[in-house]
């Protein structure tokens, strides 16, 4: 196929599709975790790298393979690998780079369990590791060392939806000795590709955007070939993150809807945002498409769409946030993202619950802060449902007036 010219909604459809003998329409899946040879010698050669095909599903898999090629077609990277889960993903990026004596620098805003990997588990293996704010490029520079092998970053970030500039980061990084690696799920790999802006390695947890049904957990590493073998192709095949090929089935058909869906999320959550921003009782709305986002001028550059998720505070701190979440009738309250379900959370007081008052405030999480994923319903529906939820806070405020 003409891959090379296709756009990306195309290659999502058609991408890396291997058939077997029966020409099957759909992508098989082959939940299989061995693969049988014709012979003693094709075992040999199989396993000293002459015969390029599966040995076992701890390392490839043929429905996996098909995942992985046709994400790296997307991002526009050489070589993508699959792995259970994002956290997957993510641990074996940052373990495949490092060794005891390296220095880490990440952005403090960060995914929860990112957290815990650079603060806790790299120090663990005498990994030393340096947290700054994301947009402070001085901060950026300042704590890069000698040994600083990897940046670390997410953008926009959980949950506040801040944007930081992946180019000048990069450059920051290459100026020394280190890599950038971005963790992209809050982009997905349509509105944002990082190894384009100087990112070295890109992360998704595929539990998000790329299911889009809230099904399966998954994740996928992406970089060049090069950077792939050097760092996680014998770290994947031994210490065997690998993801399910069921899994990696369920989002590869999935990936056929994605660009329809993300297309449809981003409009949606733009209407939202605008909406809300109209309202008395909102504080404060924070949306990569609006004009108003503090960093408008580096997404102009980097992102070519605004975001699935609205990030807003109510008037009234959590008492008030809890009040509007729970009137919401087709919004669902939970922490996941990027479902075709709307989904609203209290970051306070579930995902970022374990950060002290001065952190949450420091990476801008209020008592009244919710973050809301948009999902594939009708955009009318979600406003008035918003509307009906805003309502209720209005009228109850007034009650206990
Ligand atoms: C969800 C998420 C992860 C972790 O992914 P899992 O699939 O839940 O392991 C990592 N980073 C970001 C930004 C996420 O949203």
């Amino acid at each position: 196929m003409r891959s090379a010219s296709l756009r990306p909604a195309t290659l999502l459809v058609h991408g890396a599709t291997t058939r077997s003998q029966f020409n099957e329409m759909s992508e098989a899946l082959y939940l299989t975790q061995g693969f049988a040879y014709d012979t003693m010698e094709q075992a040999e050669a199989r396993f000293n790298g002459q015969d390029p095909g599966h040995i076992y599903a701890r390392y490839s898999n043929p429905t996996t393979a098909m995942f992985e090629e046709r994400m790296a077609m997307l991002e526009g990277a050489e070589a993508a690998r699959a792995t259970a889960s994002g956290m997957a993903a993510v641990t074996a990026a940052m373990m495949g780079q490092v060794r005891a004596g390296d220095h880490v620098v990440a952005a403090r805003a960060l995914f929860g369990s990112c957290l815990y990997i650079i603060e806790e588990l790299l120090p663990r293996f005498g990994v030393s590791t340096t947290l700054v704010d994301g947009n402070d490029l001085d901060a950026w520079r300042a704590a890069m060392r000698p040994e600083t092998k990897v940046c670390f970053l997410e953008t926009p970030t959980n949950p506040t939806l801040q944007v930081y500039d992946i180019a000048a980061i990069a450059e920051i990084a290459h100026a020394g000795s280190a890599k950038l690696t971005v963790d992209n799920v809050f982009s997905t790999p349509l509105l944002q590709k990082p190894l384009e802006h100087g990112a070295d390695c890109v992360i998704y947890s595929t539990t998000k955007h790329v299911d889009g049904h809230g099904r399966c957990l998954g994740g996928v590493i992406l970089a060049s070939k090069a950077f792939i073998d050097e760092h996680l192709h014998n770290f994947l095949r031994h210490t065997g993150p690998a993801i399910s090929p069921f899994n990696a089935w369920v989002m590869l058909k999935s990936l056929e809807s994605l660009a329809v869906r993300v297309a449809h999320q981003v409009k949606s959550a733009g209407l939202i945002a605008d909406a809300l921003a109209e309202e008395r009782e909102v504080e404060r709305v924070i949306y990569p498409g609006r004009a108003d986002h503090p960093s408008a001028a580096i997404i102009r550059r980097q992102m070519s769409g605004g975001s699935t998720l609205v990030c807003f505070d109510v008037r009234g701190g959590k008492a008030a946030a809890f009040r509007f979440a729970n009137a919401l009738e087709v919004i669902k309250i939970s922490n996941n993202l990027g479902d075709a379900k709307s989904i609203i959370t209290h970051p306070a007081t579930t995902t970022h619950q374990r950060l002290s008052v001065e952190a949450r405030a420091a990476a801008g999480i209020s008592e009244g802060t919710l973050r809301l994923s948009v999902g594939l319903e009708d955009p009318a529906d979600l406003i008035e449902d918003i509307h009906a939820a805003l309502d209720a806070l209005q009228t109850r405020a007034m009650a206990a007036e």
